[in-house]
């Protein structure tokens, strides 16, 4: 049953290095206000670390969003991300406010930031849920895949707060349009005899995160083992190119060399939602599908007629990639 001690759902509001909040904590942001609705409407809060931009700055994005609070840490120690540092911030908040629900997007830094606060909470921790929901107790219903993703298993927690992570794109953002008073509520940052052992000297971008951007692309051009070898996913490029798309792959392709690991999707790669999907040579096993099935659409190219791709593809084709995809270039 509940805990009456424990109420209202929290989520971290990561702000990325280019000061914006991530879209993850939108979209966690929609899930919960579906939550808060079947739990009589318990407050939806927020919390964010805003050195060094100014919560002034960023209650822009918070406007007619539905958030009751926003509690802020600002403090210049808190300027780049700090596992230590974060953690203790977010178990402090926690034993004030007491949430029933904390959220947090499973960002790379909410990979490592959500184990280390249910750690030190004694609490549980779904990670990487497909789906939110209230049970008929009350209870968070966590759900995620399980035995290699083959089977959906819901997960409750025991204690509070129950806590869940969500991979970007797996919610989508609806059209919040819900005006409440927001309140910025400043916390007091007390790291007294916390030592931070990590010294961030630089911070580089690799070429890599540069040019791929899946989590905003329209249009996601994906290759399998179908496309054999090099010269496959140089055709796969081009393709994609001349379409105004990114590349994707599976995640066989990936450890075969063909591409890279940050443009792989699926359950231990990537999850994406465009407007257009094209899978080639991909087969449509499970775990790759969890990553794409949500896209607006999806054209499969695959030469095998009883691939399991077309069972979710809007439109398939049956054929040969290096037949098929030349012959498109060529116009
Ligand atoms: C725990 C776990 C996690 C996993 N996570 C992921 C994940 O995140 N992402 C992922 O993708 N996989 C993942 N997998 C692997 C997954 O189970 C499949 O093995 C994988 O998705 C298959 O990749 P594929 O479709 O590229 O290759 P294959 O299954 O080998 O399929 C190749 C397809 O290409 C077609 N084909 C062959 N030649 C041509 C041609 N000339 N023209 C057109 N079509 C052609 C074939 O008919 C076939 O359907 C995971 C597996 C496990 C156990």
């Amino acid at each position: 049953m509940p805990d009456q001690d424990y109420s209202g759902i929290l989520i971290y509001a990561q702000l990325t290095r280019e000061n914006y909040i991530h879209t993850v904590f939108y979209e966690l942001l929609d899930k919960a206000k579906m939550l808060s609705e079947k739990l009589n409407g318990v407050d939806v809060n927020a919390v964010i670390f805003t050195n060094p931009k100014k919560i002034e700055g960023l209650e822009e994005s918070f406007k007619n969003m539905g958030v009751n609070k926003v509690y802020y840490y600002d403090d210049k120690r808190l300027k780049e991300y700090s596992t230590i540092y974060y953690s203790k911030l977010i178990v402090d908040l926690v034993g004030q406010v007491k949430p029933e629900i904390l959220l947090i997007g499973a960002t790379n830094q909410g990979r490592d930031l959500a184990p280390r606060v249910s750690g030190a909470l004694h609490t549980g921790l779904t990670a990487d849920c497909v789906d939110l929901d209230i049970n008929e107790n009350g209870k968070l219903a966590a759900t995620r895949p399980t035995f290699g993703g083959e089977l959906m298993a819901t997960i409750l927690c025991k204690n509070y707060p129950q806590m869940a992570t969500v991979r970007p794109n797996v919610f989508k953002v609806g059209s919040i349009d819900d005006y409440v008073n927001t309140e910025f509520v400043p916390l007091e940052v007390n790291l007294d005899g916390v030592a931070n052992n990590v010294e961030i000297i630089d911070f580089k971008k690799t070429i890599e995160t540069e040019i791929n951007n899946l989590d905003n692309a329209q249009i996601i051009v994906a290759g399998g083992m179908g496309l054999k070898n090099e010269q496959g996913f140089r055709l796969l490029k081009d393709f994609a190119d001349s379409i105004g798309g990114e590349i994707a792959a599976s995640r066989p392709a990936v450890e075969a060399g063909l591409a890279s690991k940050s443009v792989q999707i699926g359950q231990t790669g990537k999850t994406v939602r465009p407007k257009l999907y094209i899978a080639c040579g991909i087969s449509g096993a499970i775990q790759h599908t969890v990553g794409m099935e949500n896209s607006e659409r999806i054209i499969a190219i695959n030469k095998d007629p009883d691939a399991q791709i077309f069972e979710i593809a809007d439109v398939g084709i049956v054929g040969d990639y290096f037949e098929i995809i030349p012959k498109f270039l060529q116009g």
